[in-house]
């Protein structure tokens, strides 16, 4: 089994007995979004000032302790283009990095913001896929993600769920326990989550490069439904794919 912490380091950097105690428990991988080398577009994604001053001084005590660190940099209409200068960063620092496109769901107001456009998605893809990768998502009988499958998530109210993004909740810690979770919950889960499930799906070219997440579907017209996000995500790789390949 191996542990990764995903976090935006604010309360490792307020609190040195937490940061302390997360090392000497060595996880796999602490990851830890960075939104832009610019501070002031970064402090105004996570909407506190002074946030990227504390990332940036936990990713290097992390280092320093020899932990291993991911980088993220997710892409939205608030931060363009920025994953480049983050990703320049972390190779500087020589650790592992990541990024993706993707919008920002306030759970509150269940409202959608930081959207990229059609176009900005592409112009994203563009730069960013390996054109010899086709996902290759066709309807058969693998599951339709690791999350629930390989891994599983606990949030800081124990909740526990599929994957950190996912709100589909299997229980929460306090009184359910992982053998339970394992034997019972995971396999009924896993008979759902098939992608020939998906009774909408795969009758266009560009659904094999969709990249479907019953969780952001769930934001959309439900889980396992076809998703308009996720088949203007799947239309724009596809399209940013025909493009490199042509050239
Ligand atoms: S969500 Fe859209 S792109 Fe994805 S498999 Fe379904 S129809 Fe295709």
């Amino acid at each position: 089994m191996e542990l990764d912490i995903l976090t935006n380091g604010q309360n490792f950097y307020d609190d040195k007995n937490l940061l302390k105690k997360i090392i000497d428990i060595y996880p796999s991988n602490v990851q830890l979004s960075l939104y832009s080398m610019d501070s002031e577009i970064h402090d105004y994604i996570t909407g506190v000032k002074g946030s990227q001053h504390k990332i940036l001084s936990v990713i290097k005590e992390l280092i320093k302790q020899n932990i291993h660190v991911t980088i993220t940099c997710f892409q939205t209409s608030y931060n363009p283009e920025s994953y480049i200068k983050v990703k320049e960063f972390a190779q500087s620092i020589k650790v592992d990095f990541l990024t993706d496109c993707r919008f920002i769901y306030n759970k509150k107001s269940k409202n959608i913001q930081a959207k990229l456009d059609k176009n900005q998605i592409q112009e994203y893809y563009k730069n960013t896929i390996n054109n010899d990768y086709i996902r290759n998502f066709i309807k058969d009988d693998k599951y339709i993600c690791e999350a629930g499958i390989l891994e599983i998530s606990i949030t800081p109210k124990l909740d526990i769920t599929p994957c950190v993004y996912c709100n589909y909740e299997f229980g929460n810690y306090k009184n359910l326990s992982l053998k339970e979770l394992k034997n019972k919950i995971i396999p009924k889960y896993k008979e759902k989550f098939i992608r020939k499930n998906l009774e909408e799906c795969f009758n266009n070219d560009y659904c094999r490069f969709c990249r479907y997440c019953p969780t952001t579907s769930s934001l959309d017209r439900g889980f396992m439904k076809k998703s308009s996000f996720l088949c203007e995500d799947a239309k724009a790789y596809y399209e940013a794919y025909m493009q490199l390949k042509n050239k």
